[in-house]
């Protein structure tokens, strides 16, 4: 039976019968002392100590240190390497403890953590020798090593041993997200942060009955408006000894002491009761959206606070959000599955905050069912390209699962108009404006003059956000892509958002590669062509009136083709929204003759014509890397050719949804991509022409007519595929010599063509 223990080499502590009678004084993993003996034993002790401060002058004059050692997100080890790893990795850094502290007094604490009491001159050499053993365990993991040092001071009589670990512990907390940093002393600033914490777990219950507890509010606008299309509701505490103490302090501390749900039923409730004020004044609302904790769900019945709050203030629920971020699915994720899906049959929407900030949020985003996800901050910290890139492979990938997307942190303008050009569709930051009280936020909007969506709006531009702008369908009539299985990343679609307020129009929106577009028929700013399209004088005013028109009773992709200042422009367009008051469009568009390469090619407007005039469709097909490039199509029958997609699926398409049903099998045979080439060489022209009876847009059959020519030039070789309606008499009466030196004159004559034609696509619909 042990009935004493080293504690400092020669140093030994008589240990008390009760502990003598308990069994385990030691942990069974690790053999360090348990908590609860380490809690006795080190209380002895003290108070040994401080009784015989003469006896004891080694202690004084060394100093003692309490060490917290704490491996942060251990949790992620097990679940990487199990748990039979974990535990190994455990008893090692038991040992490595051990061993860089002999005869010190070693205790395992909770799973991952350890106290050590020492001599204050060996704490730091200590430290760093476990740590850098330690770190070749955690090497590949996003786990680290922190420790915290608290000296034991004789002054402070009455202060017990917990307090003491508690120091050493808020010293190695503090450092947790600082990479560089393994080890902190216990100081001042940590003092009164320690204090604070206290303070609040305290003074709770006063704080929210005084009402020192504040909702501030954030604004969020929505990109194509810029207007304010709802707010945050954020926790504040204003304190009359403190002053004020914000989430960085007040959550954490919360939550560790399961407090959280008292703090978040508190702004609930004032959120609900200030947008009932503002109702009851006849005031324009939006909605606010506000953080539930993830001990919410446990500690309370959360789903209940938010509907009574609601129902006692009468505010509507689809002017309540709840955001929730991933940590909450750490535990019991049916639970919380269900939970989301009681939110949304109450009829509230449930948003993911900080989508990206953790490691799981792709995950999330496949199990859960969100209507909004809030993209983390910290992708625009570094906006470069890399995380640009990254924005827009989410922002894609959100409206393929149908979810909206909201960019947090947004500061500058430059943020904002690349968020906008990818179709991110609803912004936050500091930017547009801080969290602040109502009443400083409406003086604040005023201020700036950012103006607030009318309620009846919501529903029209939430409509229009769901349009993917980097899809390679952006016209998709579902709008949401689902079952497209090439993620690509291009904002290589030229592409515009109309709207028609009553008969004025505007552009929402206008990405980079359609301004271009415009620029290259001479019209140097979107707003300029607005204010040409709304003069009931300019020649466009009515044709394009008329365009939009068809589009609206449609339905349906309506193609315009149309000679702008020289230019062949072609535009596709569907409408997406609607409203009592007006429409909004997409629109795609493409200038045919703006392809350098092409018009340096056919050098003359005429030639250019004279292609058009007799085609309907001119495709440039790669077929052995499976490409097509669109060049030309009258008709918006044949939309799906400037669509892209690679050349097999075009041709797929086709036979499925055009070709008479009698003309498949030759049809495949004759857009043969593997043979296209050798079937070409072999005939003197290298020129072939079939005939194929393709359904019209009467929804009968009509004989089409397609050209294939072979372009070669050294190594490389291209078809050019030239299609258009036929009557049957013309195919009788053809002449196929006289038919094909035309246009053999046009393409191969010019030689230049083939510069184009043996260059990489510049447009390109698909990599
Ligand atoms: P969050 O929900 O992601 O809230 C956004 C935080 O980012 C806010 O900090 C906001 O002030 C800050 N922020 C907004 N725009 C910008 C910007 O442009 N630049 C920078 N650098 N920061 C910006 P805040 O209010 O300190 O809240 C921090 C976190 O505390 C919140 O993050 C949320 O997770 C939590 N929180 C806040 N209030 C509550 C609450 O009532 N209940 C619960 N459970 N958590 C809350
Ligand atoms: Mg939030
Ligand atoms: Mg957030």
């Amino acid at each position: 039976m042990i009935d004493y223990i080293q504690l400092f080499n020669e140093y030994h502590l008589e240990l008390p019968d009760s502990l003598i009678r308990q069994n385990s004084l030691y942990d069974p993993l690790t053999h360090a002392l348990n908590i609860y003996s380490f809690r006795e034993i080190s209380a002895i002790f003290l108070k040994n100590i401080r009784e015989n401060k003469e006896r004891n002058l080694e202690f004084q004059s060394r100093g003692v240190d309490i060490i917290f050692f704490n491996i942060t997100s251990f949790q992620s080890f097990n679940e990487k390497y199990g748990f039979e790893r974990g535990s190994q990795a455990i008893q090692k850094l038991a040992n490595l403890i051990s061993k860089a502290f002999p005869g010190r007094m070693v205790a395992r604490f909770a799973s991952d953590q350890f106290v050590v009491m020492a001599f204050s001159d060996e704490s730091v050499r200590g430290i760093q020798e476990v740590s850098s053993a330690f770190e070749k365990i955690l090497y590949d993991t996003v786990c680290s090593l922190k420790a915290g040092i608290c000296n034991l001071p004789y002054e402070e009589e009455e202060t017990e041993m917990a307090a003491f670990c508690d120091r050493a512990k808020s010293a190695a907390d503090s450092i947790k997200k600082d990479y560089r940093s393994t080890f902190r002393r216990f100081d001042h600033v940590l003092e009164d942060h320690l204090n604070r914490r206290n303070y609040v777990v305290e003074h709770l219950d006063e704080a929210i009955e005084k009402g020192w507890i504040k909702v501030f509010y954030q604004p969020v606008i929505r990109s194509l408006t810029r207007e304010v299309c709802g707010v945050e509701a954020l926790a504040r505490w204003e304190d009359p000894t403190y002053g004020l103490i914000t989430p960085d302090l007040l959550i954490g501390t919360l939550e560790e002491y399961q407090k959280i749900h008292k703090l978040d039923s508190a702004i609930i409730r004032t959120a609900c009761r200030e947008t009932a004020a503002l109702i009851s004044q006849g005031k324009e609302v939006v909605p606010f959206s506000f953080n539930v904790s993830r001990l919410d769900f446990e500690l309370c019945d959360i789903y209940q606070v938010i509907t009574d709050c609601a129902d006692s203030y009468g505010v509507p629920r689809k002017l309540i959000h709840v955001e929730i971020t991933e940590s909450v699915f750490d535990k019991n994720p049916e639970y919380i599955k269900e939970q989301i899906k009681k939110f949304h049959q109450g009829g509230f929407e449930v948003w993911m905050d900080d989508f990206g900030s953790g490691y799981s949020s792709l995950n999330t985003l496949k199990d859960y069912d969100f209507d909004v996800i809030k993209i983390d901050m910290l992708f625009l910290r570094r906006f470069d390209n890399r995380s640009k890139k990254i924005l827009t492979s989410i922002v894609d990938m959100a409206k393929r699962l149908g979810i909206r997307t909201l960019a947090e942190g947004v500061e500058t303008e430059e943020q904002l108009a690349f968020l906008r050009d990818i179709g991110c569709e609803k912004l936050q930051g500091f930017l547009i404006g801080k969290p602040q009280p109502l009443a400083e936020l409406a003086e604040h909007l005023h201020h700036v003059e950012l103006t607030i969506e009318p309620d009846s709006m919501r529903g029209y531009y939430d409509d229009l956000g769901r349009v993917n702008l980097l899809s390679t369908q952006p016209l998709d009539s579902d709008l949401i892509q689902d079952g497209d299985d090439s993620i690509e990343i291009t904002q290589g679609i030229p592409l515009a958002i109309w709207e028609y307020r009553g008969d004025r129009g505007r552009f929402l929106l206008t990405n980079k590669p359609f301004r271009s577009i415009l620029r290259s028929i001479g019209v140097y700013s979107p707003r300029a062509l607005e204010f040409d399209l709304n003069d009931k004088a300019h020649p466009l005013h009515g044709q394009v009136l008329a365009y939009f028109k068809k589009m609206l009773q449609s339905g349906k992709i309506v193609t315009l083709d149309q000679m702008v200042n020289g230019n062949y422009l072609i535009l596709h367009g569907r409408n997406v929204s609607s409203y009592e008051g007006g429409s909004a469009y997409v629109i795609v568009a493409h200038n045919v003759s703006e392809h350098a390469e092409f018009s340096r090619g056919i050098q003359t407007r005429e030639a250019m014509s004279v292609v058009f005039q007799l085609f309907d469709i001119v495709d440039l097909i790669d077929p052995k890397k499976d490409r097509n490039e669109p060049i030309y199509i009258k008709n918006q029958f044949f939309a799906g050719h400037a669509l892209g997609g690679g050349f097999k699926k075009l041709i797929g398409g086709i036979v499925r949804d055009t070709v008479h049903p009698s003309d498949r099998d030759r049809f495949l045979g004759f857009m043969n991509a593997e043979t296209m080439e050798e079937r070409l060489s072999c005939r003197d022209r290298a020129l072939m022409t079939d005939y194929f009876r393709m359904k019209d847009e009467k929804g009968g059959y009509s004989w089409m007519e397609y050209d294939l020519f072979l372009l070669r030039r050294q190594e490389e070789s291209r078809v050019l595929l030239c299609a258009r309606w036929t009557g049957f008499e013309r195919m009788q009466s053809f002449d196929e010599n006289l038919y094909s030196s035309t246009v053999l004159s046009l393409v191969k004559d010019l030689h230049q063509f083939s510069d184009y034609i043996n260059q990489e696509p510049k447009r390109q619909f698909r990599k």
